[in-house]
């Protein structure tokens, strides 16, 4: 078995808050939310991070772009959002499943 949080989270070893599934990604809701609105979009594969990104994951990294829209807008972030992939230790990456944050529902978020 992965011991990648993540993937447990996918195989529901370890409960989430799912709010968007298919057969490529999973969103889910942060445990610790940063805002009032605050998702993790992830894909099924298991990437480590952006930093690890290759022309092969072209396809699902373009995919999760295409769906961000979809799922901030049945989210309730019709104002607008924040997307973020925090990538490696400097980068303060905590969990290496690659991963977008959705960020919103605060109002105007001020930049950093
Ligand atoms: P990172 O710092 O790697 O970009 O973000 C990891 C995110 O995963 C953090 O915002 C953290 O709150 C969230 N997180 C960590 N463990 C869990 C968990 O078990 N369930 C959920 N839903 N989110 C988690
Ligand atoms: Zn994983």
């Amino acid at each position: 078995m992965s011991e990648c949080l993540f993937c447990k989270i996918i195989a529901d070893d370890i409960p989430s808050d799912k709010v968007y599934e298919d057969d490529k990604i999973l969103v889910f809701k942060d445990i610790s939310p940063k805002t009032p609105i605050h998702l993790l979009m992830i894909p099924k594969q298991h990437i480590d991070s952006l930093a690890e990104v290759t022309e092969q994951d072209a396809e699902i990294m373009g995919y999760m772009m295409t769906k961000v829209p979809q799922v901030a807008k049945e989210a309730g972030l019709e104002g607008g959002f924040r997307t973020v992939i925090n990538t490696g230790d400097d980068g303060g990456q905590e969990v290496y499943h690659i991963h977008i944050h959705i960020l919103g529902g605060a109002g105007r978020m001020p930049f950093v």
